[in-house]
């Protein structure tokens, strides 16, 4: 008889590389498998379920609506969809909200309000190499990284890459032609490479310089991730728009797009839309997910439980320096960087993990990257940093 994993493989296109685990379970930080097996999570769904799974007062939130009323779409206003947007705004540079139902989407929806802004002719944007934007193809388009475009081009046009760290050379990438710069604070694919703060900040001053919008890929590192709601606060700066997705609904798919009065008066009524985006269930999990995020002390503890993340996987990669190149990171967002001469074992180190029980991802190729949910224990973090130890040790 066939197990489950084999009928999967046989029912599904190949698209992904899934590990041997049927997930049934999760509570917090522990997810455990249809054989019983049990995992302590440091990946959270990419950096999705972020208040843990489950999260009793998430869980709550959407039951309650989904007995309520499920899908009108946006031909009607509903409560959790104004709560929400107002909930986004009071908590961001923004005036205005798009709701959409992904990542890629919220990045579709900046794009074409980049170039409506831009108005005729004008609508090249840069983003940087190494980024990740979306499997859409205008955000494949954008994703700077050449793995993600073979096979697919003709891409659509109007999308430059920048060499990540180079202003000079970012600024000779800008044409009169140019609507926007496109990028993540933190690029988490990409290898967990957070943007120093001088170079952020230079790139809002070019944009200032250009007139030109800047956009800020909040998908990974907003939503409480890096210790504060949306990264870009710790770098002193403003985008014109913003995008988020994943931690947003702890699950339930949406994202959205945040950005200022002046530049949402571009979009006019059929400008664009979305049949599922702002789902009145999907809202009623993000108000519950904004409401814990902004609660007293929850934001520190992200700082607080990074600080220790990173010691913990410094001390791993100061012992064995001969592997490892370094740790890098945000709050709960770190990367233990492996060094060139084992960089091809990544994925060997992961699929170790996981059979001891133990979940993290790899980004960039050669970097551990750790995104535990935001409400994991000092504890855990010390139990997966042995387990990694151990692994790492053993090479
Ligand atoms: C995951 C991710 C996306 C794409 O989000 P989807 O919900 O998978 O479409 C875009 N940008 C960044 C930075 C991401 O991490």
């Amino acid at each position: 008889m066939k197990n489950l994993i084999e009928i999967g493989n046989e029912l599904f296109i190949n698209t992904y590389a899934r590990h041997p685990a049927v997930m049934v379970e999760g509570k917090g930080c522990r997810l455990k498998d249809a054989k019983g097996n049990e995992y302590l999570d440091f990946v959270a769904g990419i950096a999705t379920c972020s208040l843990g799974h489950c999260h009793p007062v998430v869980t709550e939130a959407i039951c309650r609506q989904a007995g309520k009323l499920l899908h009108v779409s946006n031909l009607y206003h509903t409560m959790p969809q104004i709560e929400l947007a107002g909930m986004l705004v009071d908590h961001s540079f923004a005036d205005k909200v798009f709701m959409a139902n992904s990542g890629a989407e919220a990045n579709e929806a900046a794009i074409k309000l980049a170039r409506k802004h831009g108005g005729t002719g004008c609508f090249e944007i840069i983003s940087l190499e190494g980024s990740f934007h979306g499997r859409t193809l205008a955000t494949v388009a954008a994703t700077g990284q050449r793995k993600f475009h073979i096979g697919y081009e003709p891409l659509p046009v109007g999308f430059y890459h920048a060499p990540f760290g180079d202003l000079e050379a970012m600024e000779k990438l800008i044409t009169n032609k140019t609507c926007a710069i496109l990028v993540e604070p933190l690029q988490g694919e990409g290898g967990v490479r957070p943007l120093e703060k001088e170079y952020l900040q230079g790139i809002r001053t070019l944009c200032d310089k250009h007139s030109i919008l800047l956009i800020l890929d909040e998908i990974q590192v907003g939503m409480g991730r890096t210790g504060t709601l949306f990264a870009h606060e710790q770098y002193g700066i403003r985008p014109d728009i913003l995008t988020c997705a994943k931690a947003l609904g702890n699950g339930m798919p949406i994202g959205a797009m945040l950005t200022t009065n002046k530049v949402a008066n571009s979009f006019k009524p059929g400008d664009h839309a979305s049949t599922f985006g702002g789902n009145p269930v999907a809202c009623a999990a993000a108000v519950a997910v904004l409401k814990t995020m902004t609660s007293d002390g929850f934001l520190e503890g992200v700082k607080t439980k990074g600080e220790h993340l990173h010691k913990c996987l410094k001390s791993i990669a100061d012992q064995y320096n001969r592997l490892c190149r370094g740790v890098r990171g945000r709050g709960l967002i770190q990367g233990l960087v492996l060094d060139d001469s084992i960089a091809d074992k990544g994925a060997e180190i992961i699929s170790t993990l996981f059979k001891a029980g133990i979940l993290v991802t790899l980004a960039g190729g050669k970097v551990i990257r750790c995104t535990p949910p935001l409400t994991v224990s000092i504890e855990e973090i010390d139990a997966m940093a042995s387990v990694l130890e151990e692994v790492i040790s053993n090479l």
